[in-house]
């Protein structure tokens, strides 16, 4: 799921928006002043975000409580899951990891529309979320239809890997990064393996010193799609063949600055010393 990339300041939990009603019309709310006078002749309301507290996350919203608690309950589940699924909950002391508490929770704002979503992040309307990694802190809107189910998952699973291999680190390919993220979704093992398969045997895959430097942006559709299967292939076909806690010794070995040659290599006892044989082990672990 792309997410936009920073551009304007998250708010504050108290912030105060200027909302708007209007006979006929849906209730609207922009933040700041800047925004305000894109819609002329409000006549200025006020209200407040409304906080649901759990133990690793803050979620706000303003009107909607049902759908805020589930975004808790989700939240804290998938907590759970990603981190013992990727082997992050065992590395959290091993590695001096920050823990997800008191005020260091991660935030969640959820906006009563798309619209007052798209005007307060600056995102894209076709997004269903914009994160802002360092802090910890997601916006979406309420009644999202794919925040649960993808955005959520995928963008915990970005701050929780980043947090362990660092921000801004030149050795940490990107496809280990959205490997990680599309792996946390929790789709079908089983049929990604065999789309990826038979893309392999057909329109083909990137190989992996291709994929290594590529940009997800910079690729067409296809290209795209295929560029995130493989991903999310290889994140698998590590996990699965080696367990998680050597892939957190590869992520951990990354950090401290390795490239991924020897990063593989330390985490796997030598059996994957290069990306060709990553493409090797991992061509046999597809049966492409
Ligand atoms: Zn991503």
């Amino acid at each position: 799921m792309w997410v936009a990339a920073k551009r304007t300041p998250a708010p504050r939990p108290t912030v105060t928006l200027l909302s708007v009603r209007t006979p006929g019309t849906p209730r609207l709310a922009l933040l700041g002043v800047a925004a305000a006078f894109l819609l002329p002749a409000l006549s200025a309301g006020t209200a407040t975000w409304q906080e649901k507290a759990s133990d690793h996350f803050q979620v706000f919203y303003l009107e909607d409580r049902v759908f805020a608690s589930e975004v808790s309950r989700t939240a804290e589940r998938l907590y759970s899951s990603i981190s013992n699924e990727l082997g992050f909950d065992r590395a959290v002391k091993k590695h001096h990891l920050a823990f997800w508490l008191w005020n260091d929770r991660c935030k969640i704002y959820l906006y009563p529309t798309r619209r007052e979503y798209v005007l307060a992040t600056g995102a894209p309307a076709w997004s269903a979320g914009f994160v802002r990694y360092r802090e910890r802190v997601i916006h979406s809107y309420e009644g999202s239809d794919t925040f649960l189910d993808s955005t959520l998952p995928h963008e915990l699973a970005h701050i929780l890997f980043r947090e362990l291999v660092g921000y801004d680190n030149p050795q940490v390919p990107r496809w280990l990064d959205e490997g990680v993220a599309r792996y946390a979704e929790g789709s079908d093992r089983e049929a990604i393996r065999e789309q990826v398969r038979q893309r392999v045997r057909t329109t083909g895959y990137f190989p992996f010193t291709t994929l290594h430097n590529a940009q997800p942006r910079a690729l067409d559709g296809d290209g795209v799609q295929t560029y995130y299967l493989q991903a999310e292939s290889v994140v698998s076909f590590l996990i699965e063949s080696y367990g998680s806690g050597r892939f957190v010794d590869l992520c951990a070995n990354l950090r401290d600055g390795y490239p991924i040659d020897r990063a593989l290599s330390f985490a796997t006892g030598s059996r994957i010393a290069s990306l060709q044989d990553l493409e090797a082990a991992w061509l046999r672990f597809i049966g492409g």
